[in-house]
């Protein structure tokens, strides 16, 4: 599908069937391949043909949703995940391990925020956390010898901010490490970050991809384009024989285009097998088919609530890149011109008690910690994923006692303000 539009790779990308084969992806749902003689298995196991032999590696289904996803990306090679959690680990930790160092922005998803600061520095690699409107010389000031990577979200979740790729880049260039960014907000319908200048895209399918809430799951594109063989002793994993695979060398053996993600599949997944299953790779599949129309409809709805919650008397603020005014909206020109994602937040004038009250309230908006599906879900941070901490806790976190999350679904638009509407009177 290489020349085609992203609406077409959408609904074709990845799986091409031949002659009388199945039109919709097939399911392999075998943990195992079979071969003729033990010399054809060798050859998989020393790298040496490419294969199938066991589903912990790599199984045909999941990697028809990752041929869509890095086509959908612009990538070079893709592998999928159970989950974006073990996406945002494998992608840092196959280039970065124990003694090493990472530059991230502080803006990230709470659980990859907890998965770097405490699990990953436990195994000794270290953050260094930095805001996305820092100056310059503070970026540069999180750099080390030892600094592998630079880590941020296109647009943060939950705290929305738009990330200036560019601007991340080019600074983690300047520093000779890749920039991987988790797009899972944007989607790569209304952002690429590789065609800004990102190394490598990380996402949770669990999200828009999948969008009906229905399947846990990660995926992980290379661009190819970052050049490790420039610093082979930064990254010696990917630049010096594998002595767990009789000595293959990645970027010799597979090039700049195969050589992170072979190194992540046949390494990581090898080792810490978080692969998704091929049914969830098949529901993945089957999301990815209308995700072009699907992220339309959030963007739309998203816009509507803004506007309409914006000019409510009852609502302190309101966050979302879409509405002129925000922080964001002059980044969101640039790299989001067709829309952000269905995520809006926003503050309720009073006490968490008025926020708890409209909250019981909603009835078409139903209460989840789940974002970006087809139904319209809301959270109260203060009394459900943060609800340990105090007022002023929150405060010292960037959440207010009375923020709500909001994440429009693909309901009419209508009826999701009506509710919002009920909800919000005495
Ligand atoms: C949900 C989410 C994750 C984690 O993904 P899971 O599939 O829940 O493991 C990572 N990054 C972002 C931006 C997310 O929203």
């Amino acid at each position: 599908m290489a020349n085609t539009k992203i609406e077409t790779k959408c609904v074709q990308g990845g799986y091409v069937p031949g002659n009388g084969e199945p039109r919709q992806v097939p399911i392999i749902q075998s943990t195992t391949f079979k071969y003729d003689t033990s010399e054809d298995m060798a050859k998989l196991f020393d790298l040496e043909a490419s294969g199938y032999f066991y589903s912990r590696l790599q199984n045909p289904t999941n990697d028809y949703a990752a041929a869509k996803i890095c086509e959908l990306e612009g990538g070079s090679a893709a592998m999928l995940t159970s989950s974006g959690q073990a996406a945002s680990f494998y992608s840092v930790f196959n280039i970065a391990s124990c003694g090493d160092h990472v530059v991230a922005s502080s803006c990230i998803y709470g659980g990859t925020y907890n998965l770097f600061a405490v699990t990953m520095k436990r195994m000794g690699i270290e953050f260094t956390f930095i805001s996305p409107d820092c100056t310059d010389e503070e970026f540069n000031a999180a750099f080390r010898e030892n600094t592998k990577a630079v880590f941020a979200e296109t647009i943060a979740n939950p705290a929305l901010t738009v990330l200036d790729i560019e601007r991340f880049a080019n600074m983690a260039h300047s520093h000779g490490v890749p920039l991987i960014v988790d797009n899972t907000f944007a989607t790569p319908i209304n952002c690429r970050p590789i065609e800004w200048g990102a190394d490598i895209v990380v996402h949770s399918t669990t999200k828009y991809m999948d969008g009906h809430a229905s399947g846990v799951g990660g995926c992980i594109v290379d661009s190819g384009k970052f050049d490790w063989t420039k610093y082979p002793e930064k990254f010696p994993g990917l630049c010096t024989p594998d002595a767990s695979y009789h000595g293959v060398t990645y970027t010799e053996r597979f090039g700049l285009e195969g050589a992170y993600i072979t190194k992540a599949t046949s390494q990581l997944m090898r080792d810490l097998g978080s692969i998704q299953s091929p049914q969830n790779a098949f529901i993945l599949n089957l999301g990815l088919e209308s995700l072009h129309v699907r992220m339309k409809r959030h963007c739309e709805n998203a816009q509507a609530v803004a506007e309409f919650l914006d000019a409510h008397d009852k609502i302190a603020s309101v966050n979302y890149c879409g509405l002129e005014g925000n922080p964001c909206h002059e980044l969101a020109k640039k790299y989001l011109p067709n829309g952000s994602c269905g995520v809006v937040t926003f503050e309720i004038k009073g006490t968490r008690a008025d926020a708890e009250k409209f909250m019981k309230k909603l009835r078409v908006a139903i209460i989840a910690t789940h974002v970006a599906d087809a139904h319209t879900c809301v959270l109260h941070p203060a009394s459900a994923t943060h609800r340990q901490m105090s007022d002023e806790e929150l405060v010292s976190c960037g959440i207010s006692p009375n923020t709500i999350r909001f994440s429009c679904g693909l309901e009419n638009a209508e009826d999701i303000i009506a509710d919002l509407k009920q909800a919000l009177e005495d």
